[in-house]
């Protein structure tokens, strides 16, 4: 059997299960297994994945494997799988000279991160990693209300993830955050938004990501779902929500509403694209509001989100 988008099946290739969208079309690499945290909530992700650190050898057999296969053709690669800044700087900088080194047309390699650990790692640590070639991290902030962070044992504060966000521009990364929309429910939406704003402006990331909260079987909080203990916002509260955030927002990024889960598509460039963003949304509301129609379609939506 073929395994993955590489078709790499001779030997055990193993690749990340999860990668951002945005790297839909990198090289897989896997540095870890599981998540080393695998505590919020709201993820059911890695829950079966027990949490290792692959030896280096190993490593190096999939890229040796991967580059007899895409050695000319790959652009880009993404190294899973949650956070892989867990593993020693100069493991992870041997991996990436061995990635460009195996892989002429290399231009950009990602990975997931979590702000905890960019907030302990040494600063020298990060700026070494980004001279060997790891260009972007992409970073779960989720929200930077201080009492649903806590609530979803996202394991740091707004402030460390301030921290986090900061020291990883100032070494020199491309900073990419996700926002989960409707995680404060229903009793939280505006102070996730305000407090979500209030965090991304301090540290003006490069782009800013939105995503739906869809509890996933197999998470803490679906069973609080089933259990009644929490409640998943409105396809119009979660617009609101997004509209309220988007209005706080104060920065450069490149705002993205670009996963299945959102309700409604938006690419923008911060601060141009603000009133646009907005506009689009308000129509959305309005319509939302008024067409009986519209609301089929997004019931339709709410429901293959949670196929
Ligand atoms: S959201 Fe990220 S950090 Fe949290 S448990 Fe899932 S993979 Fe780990």
């Amino acid at each position: 059997m073929a395994i993955g988008r590489l078709r790499l099946k001779d030997r055990g290739y193993d690749f990340p299960p999860y990668r951002p969208p945005s790297e839909a079309y990198s090289l897989l690499l896997r540095v870890t297994r599981g998540c080393p945290w695998n505590k919020c909530l709201f993820c059911s992700m890695y829950k079966d994945i027990p949490f290792e650190r692959r030896p280096l050898e190993e490593i190096k057999e999939d890229i040796e494997q991967a580059a007899r296969l895409y050695g000319e053709s790959a652009r880009t690669a993404f190294i899973g799988d949650s956070n892989s800044l867990v593993t020693k700087t100069e493991l992870l900088s041997e991996v990436l000279r061995s990635l460009y080194a195996s892989f002429p047309r290399l231009e950009r390699v990602t990975s997931y991160a979590r702000a905890q650990t960019i907030a302990k790692k040494d600063l020298d640590d990060l700026k070494q990693l980004r001279k060997a070639g790891l260009v972007r991290l992409h970073v779960g902030l989720e929200t930077g209300d201080a009492e649903t962070l806590e609530f979803i044992q996202k394991g740091a504060t707004p402030e460390e993830q301030i921290e986090a966000g900061l020291k990883a521009k100032e070494a020199g990364f491309e900073l990419s955050l996700y926002i989960l929309l409707g995680i404060g429910g229903i009793r939280r939406w505006k102070e996730h938004a305000d407090g979500t704003a209030r965090v991304l402006n301090k540290i003006d990331p490069h782009f800013i990501r939105v995503r739906n909260l869809v509890p996933q079987p197999g998470s803490p909080l679906h069973e609080m779902k089933q259990r009644g203990e929490f409640s998943v916002p409105s396809p119009e509260l979660i617009l609101e929500e997004e509209k309220r955030i988007i209005e706080g927002l104060e920065v450069t990024s490149e705002f993205l509403s670009d996963h299945i889960s959102n309700y409604l598509p938006l690419n923008g460039q911060m601060p141009s694209d603000k009133a646009t963003l907005l506009q689009t949304l308000g129509q959305e509301l309005e319509a939302l509001r008024t067409d009986p129609a519209l609301c089929e379609e997004y019931r339709q939506k709410e429901f293959l989100r949670n196929l």
